[in-house]
């Protein structure tokens, strides 16, 4: 049931608004879980940062430049979000420009700080891992292959002294730490992908388990508005049951509208499809409250009359038929007649479904066969 139909008060329109604000907002707490990870992964950088300048690798003021750009990166990019800057893009990630901006920073650092490069360039693997969680393919090659330039540039046209400090031990601990915490970064972050996975693959499983159930629900024809086969079957079985128990006798019809691939032919399709619906109409109209009357296939219909002998039933199909025959059908297009044959069948003690409904099928096929425009029962 959708919220319109829940509260008539609530228009199409607000109900939709609604709807948007929902998705965004859900986006936005999705964002924030990702730049939430940036945000610990450079405060990781920076205490790393830090032991390098207690150990004399790198100079101090080094420490504070790096934790003001991550603030002003992560933070601006957070303020941004917020505010729905990012929901006007399509990839509402805004994967490329974060990964360019990021890379940037990483290298910039690998160039000015080169002594703790190892740390920086290191860095660009979470950049990366963290990209890859919501990159296409597409999105993915091009920062690759931008980061290979920009790598190349730095590696071929300077000649500026990348190192891995490990000169003391502090240096060493340091350099070691960095080297762990990259690796359990992406780790962490390989996780969190599989775990998004596993959510999509249960959400997804979770969409296709409601769908078969409204399906289940569904009990009527879309075209014609009678029961769907697979309503009327559960009926049928319903009857057999109910006949059984009482002892009352149990009729069925399968009726099929004569010719009626030549009605499709010469009058179109869209006409075919009115003429079903009249037809359906036209039977609803004319049977009892319990009879029940659901469409087998194509053009072809079952009819259920409980507590109906063989002769009413015989008499009651002929009366139908004789209604449909006569009905003016040339209000759809001129010359136009629709006739139907059907085959009865009487339900005997315990009998199923399948061979109740194979007598009906062989007397509607009997019927067909002397001539159409006629009942046979069984
Ligand atoms: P018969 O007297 O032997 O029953 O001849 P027929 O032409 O009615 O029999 P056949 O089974 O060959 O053709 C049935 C036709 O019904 C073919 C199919 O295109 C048409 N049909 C089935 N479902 C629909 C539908 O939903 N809409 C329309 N317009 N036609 C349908
Ligand atoms: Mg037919
Ligand atoms: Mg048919």
């Amino acid at each position: 049931m959708t919220a319109t139909a829940a509260f008539p008060g609530i228009s199409p329109a607000s109900a939709d608004s609604a709807k948007t604000l929902a998705m965004r907002a859900k986006r936005m707490k999705q964002r924030r879980q990702m730049f939430d990870l940036v945000a610990v992964s450079y405060l990781i950088d920076t205490l790393l940062l830090l032991i390098y300048a207690y150990a004399g690798t790198i100079s101090f003021g080094t420490v504070p430049a790096y934790f003001a750009c991550a603030l002003v990166l992560t933070g601006g990019n957070i303020l941004l979000s917020e505010a729905g800057f990012h929901d006007r893009f399509k990839d509402h990630y805004l994967v490329v420009p974060t990964v360019a901006v990021n890379m940037a920073v990483m290298l910039g650092f690998s160039f000015w700080v080169p002594q703790a490069a190892f740390l920086f360039l290191g860095s660009l693997f979470i950049v990366f891992s963290l990209a890859s969680v919501r990159a296409s393919p597409g999105q993915s090659l091009l920062c690759w292959g931008a980061m290979t330039a920009a790598l190349a540039g730095l590696f071929l046209f300077t000649d500026r002294p990348f190192a891995m400090p490990h000169g003391s031990i502090s240096e060493r601990l340091a350099t070691l730490l960095v080297l762990v915490l990259t690796i359990g970064r992406c780790i962490f972050i390989g996780m969190y992908s599989s775990k998004l996975r596993e959510t999509l693959y249960k959400r997804g499983a979770e969409l296709r388990d409601a769908y078969q159930r409204i399906e289940e629900l569904a009990e009527l024809d879309e075209l014609t508005g009678t029961f769907n086969r697979r309503c009327i079957m559960r009926m049928l079985n319903e009857e057999i049951d109910r006949a059984e128990r009482s002892g009352a006798p149990l009729s069925l019809a399968l009726i099929d509208l004569d010719w009626f691939k030549r009605i499709n032919d010469g009058f179109g399709h869209p006409i075919g499809d009115e003429v079903l619906r009249t037809f359906a109409i036209t039977i609803f109209a004319n049977i009892r409250s319990f009879d029940r009357f659901g469409r087998y296939g194509g053009e072809e219909f079952l009819l259920l009359l409980p507590n109906t002998a063989s002769e009413e039933a015989e008499a009651m199909l002929e009366r139908l038929r004789e209604i449909v025959a006569e009905l003016d059908w040339t209000a759809f297009s001129s010359g136009m007649k629709v006739t139907l044959s059907a085959g009865v069948a009487t339900t005997a003690t315990a009998e199923s479904a399948d061979t109740v409904l194979t007598r009906a099928d062989s007397a509607l096929y009997t019927a067909k066969e002397m001539g159409r425009n006629r009942i046979f029962a069984i």
